[in-house]
């Protein structure tokens, strides 16, 4: 039998299961909020053009109104100034959207720090029990921060002193983006970046990073805790808008049950 004959069995009698790690698109998706004086993006919305009636009696449909980088979305190179000249969200590469993926779980540091950063020995740790991150894939940082997605001030956390969400060490950050075959990092939190990233060198180090080294980021992932650490197989589906900064994305992931 072919590999791919064997993926739809294997989907069929449920021994491969999908993974939905999107959010909802909705009116009251979380959406980055952005202090003075920067401009901040819109909300997803919907506007009817027509629901079966005297605009178009047999047929329902909407426009969208949304930002790149709303919902479940994918950061490509060039949303970042470090990563201008770098391939738009159009362009990056179909091995990159169809790649393997691993999970580290810091959702317990998490759960007591909101503001934690993820350190570079963090990493080394979690390689020495599950082995090297995988070349071409994408580390999907868990942190429990899916439990607040429905809820935009949960989500942000934000208060006199600014957004408290977690993230990860700039000299990490750095080092993913340098030092590791990963194509991509992966979180659950509004940004791949900290709340307060702005205050880190450089600032958002893994917008500035990562990207700045041509890979991806992804956001706002949702059960990812379904994940095993090692084996998932990810699909990433981006709309090609051309010359794009990002884009809303179903993500899924493949992943076997154990026999
Ligand atoms: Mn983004």
């Amino acid at each position: 039998m072919s590999v791919l004959a064997q993926l739809n069995s294997a989907i069929a009698n449920a021994s491969v299961r999908v993974v939905d790690l999107t959010a909802p698109l909705t009116d009251s998706t979380p959406v980055l909020r952005l202090p003075e004086p920067f401009a901040n993006t819109i909300n997803f919305q919907l506007e009817e053009i027509s629901r079966y009636d005297e605009r178009g009696p047999m047929w329902y449909w909407n426009n969208i109104h949304t930002g790149e980088h709303t919902g479940t979305h994918l950061d490509a190179p060039n949303h970042w100034v470090t990563g201008r000249d770098g391939l738009d969200v159009a362009q990056v590469p179909l091995r990159t959207l169809v790649a393997p993926a691993v999970v580290l779980d810091a959702s317990e540091r998490v759960a007591k720090d909101p503001d934690f950063l993820l350190r570079i020995e963090d990493v080394q740790a979690w390689e020495a029990e599950h082995g090297a991150l995988p070349d071409g894939g994408w580390l999907l940082y868990r942190t429990g921060w899916d439990e607040h997605s429905g809820d935009q001030e949960r989500f942000l956390n934000v208060d006199e002193t600014g957004s408290h969400t977690p993230g990860v060490a700039a000299d990490c950050a750095r080092w993913l983006a340098e030092q590791t075959p990963i194509v991509g990092l992966g979180v659950e939190t509004v940004g791949t970046d900290a709340g307060r990233a702005m205050e880190l060198d450089p600032a958002f180090p893994c917008h500035s990073l990562i990207l700045g080294a041509g890979k991806c980021g992804l956001t706002q992932l949702r059960n990812v805790a379904q994940l095993p650490a090692t084996g998932a197989l990810l699909v990433v589906c981006p709309l090609p808008i051309v010359g794009g900064s990002g884009s809303p994305a179903r993500v899924l992931a493949l992943v076997e049950e154990a026999g």
